[in-house]
């Protein structure tokens, strides 16, 4: 995988060149046999009826490779330890239940996934404040809870014929194939970009925010940080998702 040569640098308003090869996810379908046409309706007609239950296992899937990828903090690391005091009773929120882990990684990133799982990268967090940090997870859960990555999770098994299913588990929860694995991820996390969905997010975090009686100008104060660090500006696509120093802006008019 290439790696993106600038820093990371805007929570999930990110997108690494890997990233944007995943969305070849949605590229026109090559030419199809007729038994290929026969299992695509099959897989839309699998896709109209997944259950809620089952997105979240393909999440879970998806978060455990995302953990098997990446250096999750171990209990006793510096920045676990940092984390499990800030988060102290974060285990649920607004009816998710949370699995809020730290991963030693210089990216200045944070991500979500469908089954609560977040997970803030020791980067991130070595450029904020606790308080900001809080507000970065606050976004994080909204993403979850307002479903974004889940729309674009039941699109692509709409969509994608290739999405293939590798089989049953034994517990009777189907699986994605490891070959399409690492994109869907990325196709996922990518859904969380848009400027509505971070709109709405940051919006969740500010209620977050105030829920929790922490400081609701941690936001933008984090945003600022990021915008000094160049996520606003950036190559491709970065150009089109939201710069934080707009989204600062809109935050601390929001702030009562
Ligand atoms: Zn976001």
């Amino acid at each position: 995988m290439r790696k993106n040569i600038k820093p990371k640098t805007s929570l999930c308003s990110l997108l690494t060149a890997a990233g944007l090869a995943s969305l070849a996810l949605f590229a026109p379908a090559h030419s199809q046999s007729f038994g290929d046409i026969l299992g695509s309706a099959k897989k839309v007609a699998q896709a109209a009826t997944v259950s809620d239950q089952q997105i979240v296992a393909y999440f879970s899937q998806m978060s455990d490779e995302m953990d098997r990828q990446n250096t999750l903090a171990t209990a006793k690391n510096p920045y676990a330890v940092r984390l499990a005091k800030l988060t102290t009773g974060l285990t649920s929120y607004d009816g998710l239940n949370l699995d809020i882990k730290a991963y030693i990684a210089s990216d200045v990133n944070a991500f979500a996934m469908g089954d609560g799982t977040v997970r803030v990268y020791s980067g991130l967090m070595d450029k904020l404040t606790d308080d900001e940090v809080r507000c970065v997870i606050g976004h994080e859960i909204g993403h979850v809870k307002l479903g974004h990555g889940q729309k674009r999770l039941k699109l692509a098994l709409q969509q994608d014929a290739a999405l293939s299913v590798a089989g049953t588990a034994s517990s009777g929860v189907r699986r994605i194939a490891n070959s399409e694995l690492g994109g869907l991820i990325q196709n996922v996390i990518s859904a969380q970009h848009s400027q509505a969905a971070e709109t709405a997010s940051d919006d969740y975090a500010l209620s977050f925010m105030a829920a929790k009686a922490y400081p609701q100008a941690a936001c933008p104060s984090a945003m600022d940080k990021l915008a000094a660090l160049g996520g606003g500006g950036g190559i491709g696509l970065l150009k089109t998702h939201p710069d934080p120093a707009q989204r600062a802006k809109r935050m601390r008019a929001k702030i009562k």
